[in-house]
């Protein structure tokens, strides 16, 4: 992702509000290469959170539908080109899709932005650059991963090599559609599996879209498909198919638990869960530049309005420097104008859906009944839009057990605590259930080395918020995740099986 300052000269090429008039979203599911209507028939509606108006009718996809898709990617494994083919080949196709989502990235970038609500500067400046490289990034190591020969001795030839695990399924969320969708997508298609993905049923649009434009870069039909529809029937009868041998989760804790039961009650399919978080941000006293701390602050809990797994939600301030940080992310947060999301000015957008607007304003109310200060923010706002938009929230004097330091809210509310000793603080910090994501701010090299050892998370980055990048596994310890990591060599190696091959000369 292109640093703040960075983004911060970037301008749109394109005129938002007359692209989103003109676009034709993409309603039907993609199966076996074609472009088909549920089983049933049945549709469901797609909003936009902007508005609270229809956006179009997505076809419903259900057991049967998921049973063709299954039926069709397992074709294309087992009978077709793909998991055969020279892995240069795959490259190279995998590439020419890539290289299509770019040609079509403004269209794409809209698309997130109507059915997602999130700023359109963020889809086109993020998401789609993002899952571009994503995809390249994967293609290329299509060819790149070498097999093992084994110390076994003379008298045997003894290999260990990786192959495509088969059908792989994956299930996604809502908050970042085509960016989550190129994580799962580009380290299993490059790998060799075939796939069918089940979209979050808020955020459909865009990843058929993709699946389109996979069948025109020339992928064999049945390797990518898509089922848009709802999770306890799409996504149950994906996480339950005796003929998928792997599916990759991102998404809730609660929903993640069930793609365990799911495998365990089917065929034991491997399961990758990415799940929630409640980040902590530890500032030290020692801490150089509180402007700096103060913009990541504020870029981590407000950025896609805060429904971000690896958000840092809690920020804890060393008593010393808490008052002076706080006066700089008064500052910061003028910086997050929350606006329109098809406006290129607006940094935050909308809360996906009513309900789950209603479940972050309890939340706010809950912090309120349990003793934390509000320092601003805490209501919906823009109701005249038809949206669901929250203000940016901040509590203070948040007590490590009070719920709103406790529960992912998966909105922009951002709790504060403050601590004396780096001890206390880091302790505080690994007081969760999760650990997705930590950040730590010093001027200490050794304080720094040190937490960044001591915290347990799946990435902890330092004097910065960072996720990392394409090149680092991502993924959380706890109820943050299981079984693997996207990004990075090590989400390719997870999306293979291991064989052994022994072969005796005697
Ligand atoms: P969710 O768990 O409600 O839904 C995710 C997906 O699961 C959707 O496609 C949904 O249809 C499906 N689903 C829902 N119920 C199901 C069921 N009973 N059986 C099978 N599938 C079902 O999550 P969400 O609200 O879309 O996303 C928000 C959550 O995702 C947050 O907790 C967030 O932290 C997490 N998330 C994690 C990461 C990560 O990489 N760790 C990234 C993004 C989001």
């Amino acid at each position: 992702m292109p640093e703040a300052s960075e983004r911060r000269e970037m301008t749109l090429q394109f005129d938002p509000a007359a692209l989103a008039a003109s676009v034709t979203p993409p309603t039907r599911m993609m199966i076996g290469g074609r472009s088909v209507e549920s089983a049933s028939g049945a549709t469901f509606a797609t909003l936009n959170p902007a508005t609270g108006e229809e956006l179009a009718q997505v076809a419903e996809g259900a057991q049967e539908d998921i049973d063709r898709a299954v039926a069709a990617a397992r074709d294309a494994f087992d009978n077709g080109p793909w998991g055969r083919m020279a892995p240069a080949d795959r490259r190279n196709l995998l590439k020419r899709f890539a290289l299509l989502i770019e040609a079509h990235a403004d269209e794409l970038a809209v698309m997130e932005t109507l059915e997602a609500g999130k700023p359109i500067f963020d889809s086109s400046t993020i998401d789609l650059p993002e899952t571009v490289a994503c995809l390249m990034w994967h293609a290329e190591l299509a060819d790149k991963v070498y097999d093992l020969a084994t110390p076994s001795g003379h008298g045997v030839v003894s290999t260990v090599v990786r192959e495509p695990i088969g059908v792989v399924g994956a299930v996604l969320p809502w908050n970042y559609p085509l960016m989550m969708a190129a994580w799962k997508i580009g380290p299993a298609l490059a790998a060799g599996n075939t796939m069918v993905l089940k979209p979050a049923e808020q955020t459909s649009m865009s990843t058929i879209r993709i699946a389109e434009l996979a069948t025109e870069a020339g992928l064999p039909d049945g390797v990518l498909n898509v089922v848009p529809g709802f999770g306890e029937t799409a996504g149950a009868a994906l996480g339950l198919h005796p003929q998928v041998d792997c599916v990759g989760f991102t998404g809730s804790t609660e929903v993640g638990r069930m793609f365990l039961r799911y495998s365990a009650d089917s065929n034991l399919k491997r399961v990758l869960l990415e799940c929630g978080g409640k980040s902590p941000m530890v500032v030290m006293g020692d801490a150089e530049d509180l402007d700096k701390v103060a913009a990541n602050a504020c870029e981590s809990i407000f950025w896609n309005a805060g429904q971000n797994c690896s958000s840092n939600s809690r920020l804890l301030l060393h008593k010393s420097i808490a008052d002076e940080t706080l006066d700089r992310i008064d500052e910061a947060m003028h910086e997050w104008v929350l606006g329109d999301p098809l406006d290129p000015e607006t940094r935050m957008g909308a809360i996906i859906e009513p309900s789950h607007m209603e479940k972050i304003l309890s939340n706010i109310e809950k912090a309120m009944d349990e003793g934390a200060t509000m320092r601003c923010g805490g209501n919906q706002t823009r109701t005249e839009s038809g949206g669901w938009f929250v203000e940016p929230t901040i509590f203070t004097d948040v007590a490590p057990d009070m719920t709103v330091a406790r529960d992912e809210v998966f909105g922009p509310v951002l709790s504060v605590s403050t601590f004396t000793h780096a001890d206390e603080g880091i302790a505080m910090a690994n007081d969760t259930d999760y650990g997705l994501h930590a950040s730590v701010f010093t001027s200490n090299v050794r304080s720094a080395h040190l937490a960044s050892r001591m915290l347990r998370a799946g990435t902890v980055s330092v004097n910065c918020y960072s996720e990392g990048d394409m090149t680092t596994p991502f993924g959380g310890y706890g109820l943050s995740g299981f079984g693997g990591r996207d990004n990075g060599v090590h989400a390719h190696e997870q999306y293979t099986e291991t064989k052994t091959i022994w072969l005796d000369l005697s």
